[in-house]
């Protein structure tokens, strides 16, 4: 599934190609998204400007001379730069061809993924207007999550994969951000200590900044947010090694289940 650092990689891999860019065609294959892309949905974009491409939490939103369109890749989502006119594959649901001679193609086989069309400030949409800070975002600081955290008993774990309270931090991020910061994942969040946190939230900025900058390297002209994402390249300290020795102490991972997800962590170097 995208994580933050692969929709991110995205955006910066796609955003000199779209940018001041025409739309001068659209094709829609497959209405059938998680929500059905509108029938009006090529006439509404033809004939206009692409004027920026950013990100909030793992939507995409590209930013035109009238609205915005509002990308998320789902589960299995990838957008891809091509040019014009080149054969569609399974799964290829929607075509956005510009001025330039190359298009930006969606494919999405399991069709989580959607793409809306929006009039008026996208961040008070529903799907925007309840979600947290962006982790690396100032905002996000020891004293922002210390205060969010008071008097809840949530597992600290859960607590910060709650978009509503930071977004973007996955399974996998918080994990290996909880084991950097040396508390384990069951504690109550309204525990945590004031230096806990401090060091919590560097954990989550550097993982999450981590796996954006290997990402960025792999980016050419084929942009894929579903393929090879950044963070199997990355180092894992306890994701996934379950009952391996911890690369720091040696004491074996322990794997555990907290709200149907797995969760790793070292109980020699995490309290
Ligand atoms: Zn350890």
């Amino acid at each position: 599934m995208p994580e933050l650092p692969e929709v991110e990689t995205t955006r910066r891999g796609i955003a000199p190609v779209l940018e001041n860019q025409c739309i001068t065609s659209v094709s829609v294959r497959d209405r059938r998204l998680r929500w059905p892309v509108s029938k009006t949905f090529a006439e509404d974009l033809i004939g206009q400007r692409i004027t920026g491409v950013s990100r909030r939490a793992k939507y995409l939103l590209i930013t035109l001379e009238r609205g915005t369109l509002l990308w998320h890749l789902g589960m299995s989502g990838s957008l891809r730069v091509l040019p014009n006119g080149s054969p569609a594959q399974a799964h290829d649901h929607i075509d956005v061809e510009l001025s330039s001679g190359r298009m930006l193609r969606f494919n999405d086989p399991r069709r989580f993924g959607c793409a809306l069309w929006l009039l008026g400030d996208p961040h008070q949409h529903e799907l925007l207007s309840h979600l947290g800070p962006e982790p690396l975002s100032d905002d996000f600081d020891a004293e922002y999550l210390a205060a969010k955290a008071r008097k809840r008993s949530v597992a600290i774990k859960q607590f910060i994969m709650n978009a509503e309270i930071v977004v973007g931090v996955g399974n996998i991020y918080a994990s290996e951000a909880l084991f950097r910061a040396g508390i384990r994942p069951e504690r109550a969040a309204g525990r945590i200590k004031p230096d806990e946190f401090k060091r919590l939230t560097h954990s989550i900025k550097l993982v999450l900044a981590a796996a954006i900058k290997v990402g960025g390297t792999t980016l050419r002209d084929y942009v894929n947010a579903s393929g090879a994402p950044g963070y199997f390249r990355q180092k894992l300290f306890v994701y996934e090694r379950g009952g391996e020795p911890c690369r720091n102490c040696k004491t074996p991972i322990v794997q555990i289940t907290q709200g149907n997800r797995s969760t790793y962590y070292c109980p020699g170097c995490q309290r």
